[in-house]
């Protein structure tokens, strides 16, 4: 069993369901398909980062903080998932937005995450697309910190080694889950970005020295190998802070795929809005249209370009992302459903 620098504060409805997605396996005809379902972690409208945030709260606790300060886009789900963790910890929330996406409609700059991020209290700094967000994340904290208060930074995406944690405790997790079902996980697919998603489920399945390989669907405009060598950084850092040595592990290549993101991050492709559509229609399943509707995009193309293929057993999980359809709905409501 992992130990852990910290315990986790407790945010995460766990463990998460694992189901098998029937319908889209037999459609694709290659391998079975299983989702697991990190939409459900339920703070805040669930998602990936709610896991991390159990860390991350802890720690920001530990050290008597009284404001957690982060940044992201401005339907950001780490942003969301953050504000609902700072009022459930009864703490302040600070979010640096960069307003980076273009193109997008109305819904996008009042509907979905930033709704949310208004109902559970959040303050709002916002930058133009391009600022140095680094720095503005320290400007804040140190402000925050003159007006008396003390603050703690949660880098874009809850992406260290501390957050990445959750996701260690989620190999466990899924472990524990594999033997229940009685399957065998050959797979490890999902939407991969700021990276702590994919060190926390690498330094995992390093750490229990599990079977599955993991493949992270690269959602960002930086190249997969920029994105493979931070993943790497922070899974050895979060393998020391469980205590273990990483000559004591057995590291494996990190796999981050490209050819999803499409023009830019957050840009809609055809294969997200198909994916999209039809996991909804065929599995009752909500994807999102920047990360888990790519990486699902990802996967069907790989199944029927026979990367995974029959025989195997692949584990999508939903990272969440659930309240930007709201920001993206004219995707789907070009023909109104009513005349
Ligand atoms: C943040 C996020 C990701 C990416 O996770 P990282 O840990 O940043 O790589 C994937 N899917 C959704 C829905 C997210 O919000």
């Amino acid at each position: 069993m992992t130990v852990f620098p910290i315990s986790p504060y407790p945010l995460a409805q766990t463990p998460t369901p694992i189901q098998k997605l029937e319908r889209l396996s037999r459609q694709l005809g290659g391998p079975d398909i299983w989702i697991k379902r990190d939409d459900y972690t339920g703070l805040g409208l669930g998602g990936n980062k709610v896991r991390k945030l159990e860390f991350l709260v802890a720690e920001a606790l530990s050290r008597g903080a009284d404001t957690l300060i982060t940044a992201g886009p401005l339907q950001s789900n780490h942003c969301r998932q953050t504000a609902a963790a700072a009022a459930v910890a009864g703490l302040a929330c600070i979010l640096v937005i960069e307003d980076r996406v273009e193109g997008t409609s109305e819904l996008y700059r009042t509907n979905g995450n930033l709704l949310l991020d208004r109902l559970f209290g959040a303050r709002f700094h916002v930058l133009p697309g391009g600022a140095d967000i680094a720095t503005a994340l320290d400007d804040v904290a140190q402000r925050t910190k003159h007006e008396g208060h003390v603050p703690y930074v949660i880098p874009v995406g809850a992406s260290n080694p501390v957050g990445a944690l959750g996701y260690v405790k989620a190999v466990d997790e899924i472990i524990r889950q594999s033997r229940e079902l009685d399957v065998h996980f050959d797979h490890i697919v999902h939407a991969t970005g700021s990276g702590g998603t994919q060190a926390g489920l690498t330094a995992g399945v390093e750490l229990a020295d599990a079977a599955f390989s993991i493949h992270g669907v690269n959602i960002l405009d930086e190249p997969g190998g920029r994105i493979a060598e931070r993943v790497r950084a922070i899974a050895d850092t979060s393998i020391e802070l469980t205590g273990r040595s990483l000559a004591s592990v057995r590291r494996r290549e990190v796999s981050v795929v490209d050819g999803y993101v499409g023009e830019a991050f957050g840009k809609p492709t055809a294969g997200m809005i198909e994916a999209v559509t039809r996991l909804g229609a065929l599995e009752g399943v909500i994807l999102d249209p920047v990360h888990t509707g790519k990486a699902m995009a990802g996967l069907i193309d790989l199944v029927s370009k026979k990367r995974f293929h029959a025989g195997e057993t692949v584990l999508f999980i939903h990272t969440g992302g659930l309240p930007s359809v709201f920001a993206y709905a004219p995707l789907w409501s070009a023909e109104p459903i009513y005349s």
